[in-house]
């Protein structure tokens, strides 16, 4: 028996575990779990807990439809709000697995695995430091989220703008109970809008701590009767929300991306990692940034970005890269938003960074201009190309894309393809608020 699977049995015991939740993803990054109890502890860990697969949207058809779940022990943790009376649950989340023991390709956990199996070939580990921001809506007298917003509070105020204070500083305990290494709190730009940073890990603890913060700050969040939300521009006219995604890649204990000689202090390796990320983010863009939301925060003006341009400081380039050199070294994406999937997420942001430095790709030059108050002349001068400006732009540029099929895998590429393009259609023949506004009483 491994140390770590005697370290369970024992805190399960010690805290009196009633309840497992056996947590996994659906292709959207969407949480789910199903509730066993602690006496079937064995049959969890042997991965003998079985579920319809047709029942979660992209994964099996009905006549094929049992799929099993396999935990990880490394994300094991006793939920800080369960305990009651001594009594206590616990979660795994887990990977999933067909009838006959092998990895669900369905599974967007398993795509990023694969992606860190090519990156091992080379003697990468990626390392991932994802950024994510929410808002705080209030909640009616059902509990149901409202679109009124829970403080009017800007960048690093403290109260009594900040109303969101006391939340945040039970976000943090329950994080820090789950195992997060909690790095810092404040109040972002948006009224209303807040971030909770944690400690970079390898690609899939940094997944699966993205997906498991969600879950912890909107849990929280409806204890205090606000609603969080992780919607990428849920307010006109303001900051919308990012999920910055901070790379490296390192070789044993040594920074990759890091090299003292260099103006920047980047590696060659750095550089080959931007210029592969700058040639395929149009058509990743629409698992970075999948939803019909996600265009309306890439616009010019709100620290979120719209050209494919990088540099050491901008913020208002696609790319930065941190002032923390050594050890720190990375590159910052800014595109990303915290309603993609992190599994696939960081997949494809390290499929295309491999790719840069297997074609030995070159770099462009770095602009340090503010890009936003460019004129469009001075943007072509410079051959700064453009994000899509749609979801369906996006989705047209993933079509036929070989980079995304190859880094997402037949399965998850052809189920997020016709799921992305439904939701597009969905959207194109619905009448919006905007059009009645403009055009109901003028025409
Ligand atoms: N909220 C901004 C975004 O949409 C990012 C602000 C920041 O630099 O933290 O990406
Ligand atoms: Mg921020
Ligand atoms: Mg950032």
């Amino acid at each position: 028996e491994t140390m770590i699977l005697k370290n369970i049995k024992e805190t399960i015991k010690e805290k009196s575990v009633e309840l497992l939740h056996l947590q996994f993803v659906d292709i959207e990054g969407i949480l789910k779990h199903v509730t066993v109890t602690s006496e079937q502890f064995e049959d969890v860990v042997e991965g003998k807990i079985m579920f319809d697969g047709s029942s979660i949207k992209g994964f099996s058809p009905i006549n094929q439809s049992d799929l099993y779940l396999k935990p990880d022990l490394n994300t094991f943790a006793v939920l800080p709000w369960s305990v009651e009376d001594g009594y206590s649950e616990a979660r795994f989340l887990c990977s999933v697995t067909n009838p006959d023991g092998t990895l669900f390709d369905g599974d967007t956990r398993n795509v990023l695995k694969k992606t860190m199996e090519r990156a091992a070939e080379k003697g990468y580990t990626i390392s991932v430091g994802p950024e994510l921001e929410f808002f705080l809506f209030k909640t009616d007298e059902n509990g149901f989220a409202t679109q009124e917003i829970s403080d009017k509070g800007g960048y690093f105020e403290p109260s009594p703008q900040d109303l969101g204070e006391r939340v945040r500083l039970e976000i943090y305990r329950a994080l820090k109970a789950m195992g997060f290494t909690i790095e810092a709190s404040h109040h972002e730009v948006a009224e209303g809008q807040h971030e909770i940073n944690f400690k970079y890990a390898d690609a899939l603890t940094a997944a699966d701590l993205a997906t498991t913060y969600k879950w912890v700050v909107k849990t929280v969040a409806q204890k205090f009767g606000l609603h969080a939300t992780f919607m990428p521009k849920p307010v006109f006219g303001i900051n919308g929300s990012g999920m910055h995604v901070n790379m490296s890649f390192f070789k044993g204990s040594e920074n990759a991306f890091f090299d003292p000689s260099d103006e920047l202090q980047l590696s060659e390796k750095a550089y080959q990692f931007i210029a592969g990320v700058l040639e395929n983010v149009k058509s990743f863009a629409a698992v970075t940034n999948p939803l019909v939301n996600s265009y309306k925060r890439l616009v010019p003006g709100y620290e979120a970005p719209c050209y494919l341009a990088w540099s050491a400081s901008n913020r208002s380039a696609l790319i930065r890269i941190p002032a923390k050199k050594g050890l720190a070294t990375r590159v910052e994406l800014r595109c990303p938003d915290p309603s993609s999937n992190p599994y696939l997420t960081f997949a494809v942001i390290a499929s295309a960074g491999l790719d840069g430095i297997e074609k030995e790709l070159n770099a462009p030059t770095p602009i340090n201009e503010d890009i936003f108050h460019m004129t469009e002349g001075r943007r072509a001068e410079l051959g700064i190309d453009n994000l899509p400006g749609s979801l369906k732009e996006a989705i047209n540029e993933l079509e036929g894309s070989e980079f995304a099929h190859n880094a997402l895998g037949d399965h998850v590429y052809n189920e997020y393809v016709s799921m992305k393009k439904a939701e597009w259609d969905s959207y194109r023949t619905a009448v919006h608020a905007w059009e009645i506004e403009n055009y109901h009483s003028k025409f």
